[in-house]
């Protein structure tokens, strides 16, 4: 294995063994995808790929500022540096390659409709600073999206600004804050948050400042209401429910839920990740919820993954709503216009949560993916979500072990790793040689309270010939381990650039810059190669 000088290993483990690899090839190429070392790896110091006149040694008003080393940008000319993007690209698994099938993420297609309409140069050549006589569609874009929200999901308000699920979370628990503060009742400072919470939820409400307190799950994968009850006191502000939670199931109690939890005087946040599931069928302000956010790039098709864009939007109950953080659409005499001063009716606002409005672009795929849907459509989505995930468990009931097998489940099914038991194999080898046969694993020991987990999400974007490839392919390789074929799990994955990543040391001792050898000698002057 070769290593850049500070870095990660950046081309595959050549094979210890025939029996690792059946073919290595010479360079660590593979069919017709290469090997694909970092841009600064590949780029000469000496060269560049632009033409640019000589620069002028008088022009600079920079003085002593002016950059007395080499820049050490890499040299690439245009095919160099187009080639090197596109094989970057062809490393990613995408979900417009195969299904995606990670558990409380909502991986599903997203709509080329969305991606001509973000594109249109009323949306994407604004400026958040220019006038708002001269963005009246944007505003109102915003106004409809915001109409949408609120009517999807029965709650008189929503924030808009947030820009991820985790944001969400951090707007609503400040909203939170700000309405148990106002009513004198800054002594609330425990959150209660089930077992199988995400763990952005904990980690919002301890970066707020609160403590967390766990709730119990009950044998059949929900709150329990008699360990919730017994936590319920004055000093709590607030509880943290997924719905359906990160197990895929409803919450049946969840109407007896936020009773408990408005009767001692608390807030309920519902972790709204997983809406997709329910999104036209179920509206959570019927169901007592006080905030919830919605990721529009889980359940409104924007793109994700890779660290975002996202979008997280939260809804919020009357009670909240005067909390609720600036800047919001306002219906004046002349028009839209953003309300940004927390004066008047936004007093009681905590604060900004983020510069400007939030995520325009996802505003506008968000809304298009609405509105070609319609209400109908997006209520089909939801039952085609569940249906699908439906479809995979029973598929694999009898190979694998669901890990709640009575009745169905909501958008997502989710195993277990008896099934591997006595076989060698575990959670990890199985995912991995996944991706041998061409899959993305599954979200792999998440939710922690399963042992082994494995959760899978189709989302209702994909057809029954793809969910029977995947059902067909898992079905094989639970074959292959109980037949006792162990190697070719221990040694998965065989097909893959790299192997078996030290992902503790990685996500523990992360290295993210890259240190240049120095920099052998002074660039040419631009323009000469
Ligand atoms: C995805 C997810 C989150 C976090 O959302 P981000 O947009 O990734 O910040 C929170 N809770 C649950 C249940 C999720 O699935």
């Amino acid at each position: 294995m070769s290593m850049q000088n500070v870095g990660r290993p950046t081309r595959p483990e050549s094979p210890a063994s025939d029996a690792d690899a059946p073919f290595a090839s010479l360079t660590g190429g593979r069919g017709l995808l290469q090997d694909e070392p970092l841009i600064f790896e590949l780029g000469g110091w000496t060269k560049t790929g632009v033409d640019l006149p000589a620069a002028d040694a008088d022009a600079s008003d920079l003085g002593d500022l002016v950059r007395a080393e080499p820049i050490g940008l890499p040299g690439l000319s245009e095919p160099e540096a187009v080639r090197h993007y596109v094989r970057l690209s062809q490393k990613n698994h995408a979900i417009d390659l195969a299904l995606y099938p990670l558990g409380s993420c909502t991986m599903k297609h997203n709509p080329r409709l969305n991606e001509k309409m973000a594109r249109l140069a009323g949306f994407a050549d604004l400026h958040p600073l220019q006038p708002a006589s001269t963005t009246q569609g944007a505003l109102q874009l915003m106004d409809r999206l915001a109409h949408w929200l609120k009517t999807l999901t029965g709650m008189p308000a929503v924030a808009l600004p947030p820009k991820a699920g985790a944001h969400g979370e951090l707007c609503g628990l400040l909203t939170i804050k700000a309405a148990h503060e106002a009513a004198g009742h800054g002594e609330r400072r425990r959150v209660l948050v089930p077992t199988s919470a995400h763990g952005t939820n904990p980690a919002t409400a301890a970066f707020v400042g609160y403590s967390v307190q766990e709730i119990a799950q009950t044998e059949d994968g929900r709150v329990d209401l008699a360990d919730l009850a017994a936590k319920l006191a004055p000093d709590v502000a607030a509880i943290m429910v997924t719905n359906p939670n990160t197990c895929g199931l409803f919450e049946r109690d969840i109407v007896e839920i936020s009773r408990l939890t408005h009767a001692a005087g608390a807030y309920f946040y519902c972790d709204g990740a997983n809406f997709n599931a329910i999104v036209g069928r179920v509206r959570p302000g019927d169901l007592g919820v006080d905030a919830m956010h919605i990721n529009l790039h889980k359940t409104f098709s924007t793109p994700h993954g890779g660290g975002g864009p996202g979008a997280g939007p939260v809804v919020l109950s009357a009670a909240l709503a005067p909390f609720a953080p600036a800047p919001w659409v306002t219906h004046g005499s002349d028009g839209l216009t953003l309300t940004e001063e927390a004066v008047g009716e936004a007093a009681q606002a905590f604060g900004r949560l983020s510069a400007f409005h939030g995520q325009m672009g996802m505003f506008v795929r968000a809304y298009a993916y609405m509105r070609s849907h319609g209400a109908d459509g997006l209520r089909q989505v939801a039952e085609d979500a569940v249906l699908n995930a439906n479809y995979i468990k029973a598929k694999l009931a009898d190979v694998m072990s669901p890990a709640f097998p009575d009745g169905p489940c909501m958008h997502e099914a989710l195993f277990d790793d008896a099934w591997l038991d006595g076989t060698g194999v575990t959670t990890l080898d199985f995912a991995k040689a996944m991706i041998d046969e061409g899959f993305h694993p599954m979200t792999m020991y998440f939710p922690l309270v399963v042992h082994g987990a494995m959760l899978i999400e189709p989302t209702e974007t994909e057809s029954k010939r793809e969910l029977d490839r995947f059902c067909d392919a898992l079905r094989a390789l639970a074959n292959a381990a109980k037949a006792g074929d162990t190697e070719r799990f221990k040694a998965a994955p065989r097909l893959a650039p790299l192997k078996r990543l030290d992902e503790t040391l990685a996500a523990r001792k992360p290295r993210l810059t890259w240190r240049p050898e120095p920099i052998p000698v002074a660039p040419a002057p631009l323009a000469a190669e």
